[in-house]
C-alpha cells in the first residue's frame, strides 16, 4: 500500500517513463532554499545533492521521474542545466595533464585516465598492480573482496610494512566510488595511497603510517556503475549513480542506503521505490558488493575509515540515520576539525551539515563495527561530479591532509597544542639578559590510541642555552592532554643579549609519529620605567645599577658612536636616550615602545665602539638636543664616555 499521495505519483510517474528511460537527461536543478530544507526534498524522494554554495538553494538532479515529483509538489525550481552528462563531457576535453606531487608512479598518470581524464576501473586494477610490483615491501598485492552483481572483482590492496603480516598496527579503511558518478573521490583516495608510497622513507609522515598502520583501500565498491558509466559516456560524464541490480522494470540499489545498520530507518533517508536515485534495496546488505564490504568491515578492526564521495566540500560524519548526536561526537570532531583544517570544508554529522541518509557506510563503520568514519565531499558545486581535469589534483591535494589526519588518528596521535614561558630569573615576566626561563609543552592526543610524548626544547641561537631540553610525559591516553608543568624545560638567556632582540628556539614533542616542534621566538626584555630607581644625587638606576648622564646636540648626518673606555668585556651597559620634542616618526631603526622616546642597547665588546647607535639619528635635524643616561653594571670599569658628536660624560 502507499502512504502517501507523493510516492503514488512518483511510482505512476516512473511507470509511465521508464519505457523512455534511455532518453531521460540528468538536469541541474535549483530549488528555493526558503520554500524547503534539504531535509524535506529528501522526503518527497527526490536526488539531492546539497545547498549551493550562497546557501539559498538546494542543488539536485533531476530525471524526469524527479521532475515530475517537481512539479506534482508545487515547489518553484529553475533547471539551470538540461543535460549534466553532455555539460561534464564538454569540460573533460584533453588539456595539458595537471601535474603533482605524487603520482610518477602509475601509469596511465592523473588526469589522463582513459575515462575524460579519470581512470578507469580496468586502469585502476592496471595501478593495484604496478603499485604492488614497484613497492612489493610496502604493498600487497591487490586482493578482491568480493564480485559485484555482474560479476566483476572489488579490488582491494593493503599498505603497510610487512604487508602479508596481521601486525599489531592500527587499521585503517579508504574507499571509494560506492556512487558511480563521483570519480574524484576515487582519485583523491588513489591520490593519497600513491603520495605515501612514493614519500615513505623520505617524508617522515608517509614513512610513519607506513610503518606503524595498516591501510587497506578499496578504490572502487561500484565497478558495475562506473562501468555502465564508461559504456554510456566513454569520455567521461556520465551519472549513473547506483549499482546495476535488474529491479524487474529499471536498475539500481543505492549502494550508500543499503548497509544493514539503520536500514530502511524511514523514508527521507532513503526510498523503497527502485526508480529512487537513493533506492536502498529489498533487504539490508542485500547486494553483493556490500555483502562484501560488511564482511570486510567485520574482518578487521579499522578504528579510522574514509569513505569517500564527491561533491559539496564536506566532511560528513555519523550519524546519518537520524538527527542525534552519536555518543563520540566530540571526539570525532577533534579528528574532523584537524582533517579539515587546512580545506576549511565544514565537518559534522551528517543530518546537521546535508540531511538524513539511512544504511550508510559510516554508519554501519561506527555503529557495530566502532570505526570512527567520515565521508568527504570532494569537489565544488562548480567542480560538481566530474571536475574539469585541471582541478584533479588540486581537489586530491584539497583532501590529502584529511585522509593523512584519518590514518593517523587511528593510533596515536600526538600535537603540540602550545608553549607557556616561565620568567624563573626576578619574576617580573620580562626575560631579561641573564635569567633563566621555564619552558611548558601543552601536548594533545587527539587519535584512538595512547601515545607517549616527549616535550622537547631545542635552541641553536648562540644566546638561548637550553638547560633541560626532553621530558617524558609517560603515558597519554586517547582524546587527553598533558603539560610538563611538574618539571618545565629549561634555558638561559645570555647575560650579553641584547635586550628587545628575538631570540629563536623550538619547542613541542617526539613521540613515535613525526616530530611536532614549533618555532618560535623570545623577545629579551627591556627594564620596565618604572623599575627605574632613584639612587640619590640626583642619578637614576635600576636594580641597583649607578647610572651616568650626559647630554649635548646632534650634528645632522654625523655617525653616532660611543666609545668606551677600560670597558670590560660583557659589561652591561644600557643607553637610555631621551629627546627633547623629537618626532618619534624620525627616527630611525626599531624604538622600544615605552618609554616613548627611549632606546635600550647592550655594549658587550671591551672597550670598543658601539657603531649601530649611528642609525638611531638618520634624519634627525642638526642641533637637537638629546640627553643620555647610561645605566652600567660595573662603574668602575668605564671611566669615561666619549661620543663622535662631541658628546661626553664622566662618572659622577
Ligand atoms: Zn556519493
Amino acid at each position: 500500500m502507499l502512504s502517501s499521495p507523493i510516492l503514488a505519483l512518483a511510482l505512476s510517474a516512473l511507470a509511465l517513463l521508464s519505457s523512455q528511460a534511455a532518453e531521460d537527461s540528468y538536469r541541474f536543478v535549483v530549488v528555493d532554499a526558503t520554500e524547503w530544507s534539504a531535509a524535506s526534498l529528501g522526503a518527497l524522494d527526490l536526488d539531492v545533492v546539497g545547498p549551493t554554495p550562497d546557501g539559498l538553494g538546494i542543488e539536485l538532479i533531476a530525471r524526469d521521474r524527479e521532475l515530475a515529483i517537481l512539479e506534482e509538489s508545487g515547489l518553484p525550481y529553475v533547471v539551470t542545466i538540461a543535460d549534466l552528462e553532455t555539460y561534464y563531457a564538454s569540460r573533460l576535453v584533453p588539456s595539458s595533464p595537471p601535474q603533482g606531487a605524487a603520482g610518477a608512479s602509475i601509469n596511465p598518470p592523473f588526469g589522463q585516465g582513459g575515462m575524460g581524464g579519470y581512470h578507469t576501473y580496468d586502469e585502476v586494477a592496471a595501478i593495484l598492480d604496478q603499485l604492488a610490483a614497484q613497492f612489493p615491501l610496502i604493498t600487497s598485492s591487490k586482493f578482491s573482496l568480493g564480485q559485484s552483481i555482474e560479476g566483476r572483482e572489488i579490488w582491494a590492496i593493503k599498505v603497510s610494512d610487512n604487508p602479508e603480516l596481521d601486525e599489531i598496527e592500527p587499521e585503517v579503511r579508504f574507499d571509494s566510488l560506492h556512487h558511480a558518478r563521483e570519480p574524484m573521490s576515487m582519485e583523491a583516495t588513489l591520490y593519497f595511497m600513491i603520495w605515501m608510497l612514493e614519500n615513505y622513507g623520505s617524508d617522515p609522515l608517509a614513512t610513519y603510517l607506513v610503518d606503524e598502520r595498516e591501510i587497506w583501500f578499496v578504490p572502487v565498491v561500484n565497478p558495475d556503475g562506473y562501468v555502465y558509466n564508461q559504456t554510456t559516456n566513454p569520455n567521461g560524464g556520465g551519472m549513473w549513480r547506483k549499482n546495476r541490480r535488474d529491479n524487474g522494470f529499471d536498475f539500481g540499489v543505492d549502494l550508500n542506503r543499503n548497509y544493514p545498520f539503520a536500514w530502511g530507518f524511514d523514508d527521507s533517508g532513503s526510498s523503497p521505490w527502485t526508480g529512487s536515485q537513493v533506492y536502498r534495496g529489498t533487504g539490508p546488505a542485500s547486494e553483493p558488493e556490500i555483502q562484501a564490504m560488511v564482511a570486510f568491515f567485520a574482518s578487521r578492526n579499522f578504528r579510522t575509515a574514509l569513505s569517500s564521495h564527491s561533491y559539496s566540500n564536506l566532511w560528513l560524519a555519523p550519524w546519518g540515520y537520524d538527527s542525534v548526536f552519536p555518543p563520540d561526537h566530540d571526539d570525532l570532531q577533534e579528528i574532523g576539525a584537524l582533517a579539515t583544517k587546512s580545506n576549511g570544508f565544514p565537518f559534522g554529522p551528517a543530518f546537521l551539515l546535508l540531511y538524513p541518509a539511512n544504511g550508510v557506510t559510516f554508519d554501519q563503520d561506527y555503529g557495530p563495527n566502532d570505526t570512527f568514519a567520515w565521508t568527504p565531499e570532494i569537489g565544488s558545486s562548480q567542480q560538481g561530479f566530474w571536475p574539469p581535469v585541471g582541478d584533479l589534483i588540486s581537489l586530491a591535494q584539497s583532501t590529502l591532509e584529511g585522509f593523512q589526519t584519518t590514518a593517523v588518528a587511528a593510533g596515536p596521535y600526538l600535537l603540540h597544542q602550545g608553549t607557556l614561558l616561565l620568567d624563573l630569573g626576578d619574576g617580573d615576566g620580562e626575560f631579561e639578559p641573564g635569567e633563566t626561563v621555564g619552558v611548558i609543552v601543552d601536548v594533545r592526543n587527539s587519535g584512538r590510541g595512547a601515545g607517549e610524548p616527549t616535550v622537547k626544547l631545542i635552541s641553536n641561537d648562540p644566546d638561548l642555552t637550553v638547560i633541560s631540553g626532553s621530558e617524558s610525559l609517560g603515558s597519554l591516553s586517547p582524546f587527553s592532554s598533558a603539560v610538563n608543568s611538574a618539571a618545565p624545560l629549561l634555558m638561559t638567556i645570555d647575560p650579553a643579549a641584547t635586550p628587545g632582540s628575538a631570540l629563536d628556539f623550538s619547542a613541542g614533542l617526539n613521540w613515535e609519529g613525526p616530530d611536532d616542534l614549533s618555532s618560535e621566538t623570545l623577545t629579551v626584555g627591556f627594564p620596565e620605567p618604572n623599575e627605574w630607581q632613584n639612587l640619590g644625587g640626583g642619578t637614576l638606576g635600576i636594580n641597583g645599577v649607578p647610572s651616568l648622564t650626559a647630554s649635548g646636540s646632534l650634528v645632522a648626518g654625523t655617525p653616532f658612536e660611543i666609545n668606551l673606555a677600560n670597558a670590560a668585556p660583557s659589561a652591561l651597559m644600557v643607553v637610555w636616550l631621551s629627546f627633547d620634542s623629537m618626532p618619534l616618526s624620525v627616527l630611525g631603526g626599531t624604538l622600544h615602545a615605552n618609554p616613548v622616546d627611549a632606546q635600550f642597547v647592550r655594549v658587550s665588546d671591551s672597550g670598543g665602539s658601539l657603531s649601530e647607535g649611528g642609525s638611531w639619528f638618520a634624519g634627525v635635524p642638526t642641533g637637537t638636543e638629546l640627553t643620555l643616561q647610561f645605566l652600567i653594571q660595573d662603574l668602575s670599569v668605564i671611566q669615561e664616555i666619549t661620543m663622535s658628536n662631541g658628546v661626553t660624560a664622566t662618572t659622577p
